[in-house]
């Protein structure tokens, strides 16, 4: 069976398949934040000081990023207590770090 989607956990190397985008992603999210949960906690961190920093961000841009498939990527009881800040706020925010990360990694 081939897959059209593959990435590598940047973290620990553990590679992950699925036939479709919104799959393979569903499938990091659950590894990151079950096996690196402190990691994806910093990145969120690392996220919202280069939010604050980055506000040059053109709301076209944002629009194209976000997907219903991203929706739910950090889950919202995190951000908001890390963040302090409303989760509808920093998500897209945040969505647009996340994004460049894992895009980072995945092949096709
Ligand atoms: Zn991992």
């Amino acid at each position: 069976m081939k897959y059209k989607y593959k990435a590598k956990c940047s973290q620990c190397g553990q590679r992950f398949f699925a036939q479709t985008r919104s799959e393979l992603l569903r499938k990091l999210r659950k590894h990151l934040w079950g096996k690196h949960s402190d990691w994806m906690k910093r990145r969120i961190q690392a996220g919202k000081k280069k939010a604050l920093k980055k506000t040059n961000v053109s709301p076209d841009a944002l629009k194209r990023i976000l997907s219903p498939s991203w929706v739910g990527f950090a889950e919202k009881g995190t951000i908001e207590k890390l963040t302090g800040r409303p989760y509808e706020e920093v998500k897209g925010k945040l969505t647009d770090a996340f994004v460049q990360l894992i895009l980072g990694s995945i092949g096709k």
